[in-house]
């Protein structure tokens, strides 16, 4: 029989972009000393309220307009009652669909190996983060910088058919979480945690009908797009091989963690042992009202995303689909590029340099945009020189590389270096007469017919003037020049 997954997303994004914490005034950073950036609030301490904080709010709201979730007329939140460790209080502040939190109901295009295709979701809500713990062998330390920062959690449906699918959809997020400020939604900051949840049923039943789903199994708090990717593929291996050895339908709803190791999940606590969570409604945060002036100012405020930014590229700038994709891919780089734009460069000439001297050079060197010396304006200035003449392609790319790592502005380097480019024609004309005047034998050879000697004069000059002369004139310089003889 053939089986297919399904798979349903919990995305954790801090948000890290606003000046402070959801509920607190402590600064929603990462402190580097532990247990610095706490105040009374967000210990509980009796006494203290929790305060809104408002730009939390916007951003979130923003990300429940643009995966076209229907907002609620009032916000609510709720507690989630549990008790450890990195939860001082006894319960987080969340919001669960009831009565409704910033987004249910939405939809999202992504494009997944070049495919646009739809995901459904079922929620947004914006909660508060736990603190931080780390394990050691006889102990662990806790660290509640991170308590209270504020936290965005996306529900999917389980629309997902392949770790493929999952991790583009991810990634389109990510992406949006960037691009609106709302987020740097950075993994190695530990700002995103995912929750998957697996499944698989027969492939010819009907998988609009949660009926014919099988035993959901959540994979918890998995830290990387890889982790997913893989612990996607490991899942739908091992339920495959329960229903072909029988074991499937006796296999409990559970909960599994990932281990990044050897790629395997593993067994920690079946649905029984699921915790109730007495959810209420906080009752230190009254409801507000959200007016559609409120909600409209949000709307308005949302910037160009990557595929709208993608598609100006193509129909604006006559970039290719392809250079477009690699441009947009990071905020950082296709703002880098507009710069540079901006400072009057020909687009498509501008893609040709980001896209292969500079990303090829953080690749190399796996580094971003912003660690690297060569500010946009520095790259604009050094193209202009290449497209007035004054330097070729050739020198201006060793320019740019010598600049990379010397931290010199490119512009010093060819002062200094004296770099130039032989443009004039009455100074390049003398050479290319000379280079004739010794070489009768491939003069003829070309009148009888082998003009592919014309690259090798070429080359003489090229040689003469160590490569300074314009190689375009030349070619042109060159072929008047024979032709006269
Ligand atoms: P719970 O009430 O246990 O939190 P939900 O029904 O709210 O479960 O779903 C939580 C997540 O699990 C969602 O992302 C949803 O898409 C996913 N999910 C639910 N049922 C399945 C299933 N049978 N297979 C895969 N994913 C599922
Ligand atoms: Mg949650």
């Amino acid at each position: 029989m053939e089986y297919k997954a399904l798979i349903g997303l919990e995305m954790h994004c801090e948000i890290s972009k606003t000046n402070t914490k959801v509920f607190s005034s402590a600064e929603n950073s990462y402190k580097e000393t532990p247990n610095t950036n706490i105040r009374p609030v967000d210990m509980a301490f009796p006494g203290t309220l929790p305060v809104v904080n408002k730009e939390a709010v916007k951003k979130a709201l923003m990300a429940s307009m643009i995966l076209n979730c229907k907002q609620p007329e009032y916000m609510y939140f709720e507690r989630k009652n549990y008790y450890y460790p990195d939860l001082p209080k006894g319960f987080q502040i969340t919001q669960e669909t009831k009565p409704a939190p910033v987004g249910i109901y939405g939809q999202l295009e992504y494009e997944c190996n070049g495919e646009i295709k739809i995901a459904k979701i079922n929620n947004i809500h914006l909660e508060e983060d736990a603190a931080s713990s780390d394990h050691y062998s006889s102990y662990s330390t806790i660290d509640y910088n991170r308590a209270g920062v504020p936290l965005l959690e996306l529900v999917t449906e389980p629309i997902f058919h392949s770790a493929d699918e999952a991790v583009a959809f991810l990634e389109t997020m990510r992406s949006i979480y960037q691009y609106t400020d709302i987020s740097e939604a950075d993994s190695k900051k530990g700002q995103i945690r995912c929750d998957v949840n697996v499944s698989i049923m027969d492939a010819s039943l009907d998988e609009t009908d949660p009926k014919n789903w099988g035993t959901k199994i959540e994979i918890k708090n998995v830290n990387s797009f890889g982790g997913v990717r893989d612990a996607i593929n490991y899942e739908i291996k091992r339920q495959t091989e329960a229903k072909m050895d029988g074991t499937y339908d006796s296999m409990e709803q559970q909960t599994r963690r990932f281990d990044e190791e050897s790629g395997t999940t593993i067994y920690m606590r079946s649905k029984v042992d699921a915790i109730d969570y007495k959810y209420f409604i906080e009752p230190n945060i009254p409801k507000f009202k959200l007016t559609e002036e409120f909600l409209d100012s949000i709307r308005k405020s949302i910037p160009l995303l990557a595929r709208e930014k993608k598609e100006k590229y193509i129909s604006e700038y006559g970039l290719s689909n392809y250079d477009a994709t690699i441009l947009v891919k990071e905020r950082s780089i296709s703002e880098y590029f507009d710069a540079i734009v901006e400072q009057n460069v020909d687009p498509k000439i501008s893609s040709n340099w980001v896209t292969s001297v500079i990303l090829g050079y953080l690749n190399k060197n796996s580094l971003e945009i912003n660690e690297i010396f060569v500010t946009p304006k520095m790259l604009a200035e050094l193209i202009n020189l290449v497209s007035s003449g004054k330097i070729s392609i050739k020198q201006g790319k060793e320019v740019l590389f010598d600049s990379l790592e010397k931290n010199i502005e490119p512009k010093k380097i060819v002062e200094e270096k004296g770099i130039s480019q032989i443009g004039n024609e009455d100074e390049i004309r003398k050479i290319v007469i000379s280079v004739l005047d010794n070489n009768q034998d491939n003069i003829e050879k070309y009148k009888s017919g082998r003009t592919n000697v014309l690259d090798y004069l070429v080359g003489q000059v090229m040689k003469e003037t160590r490569g300074k002369a314009n190689p375009a004139i030349t070619r042109k310089l060159m072929q008047e020049e024979i032709e006269r003889r």
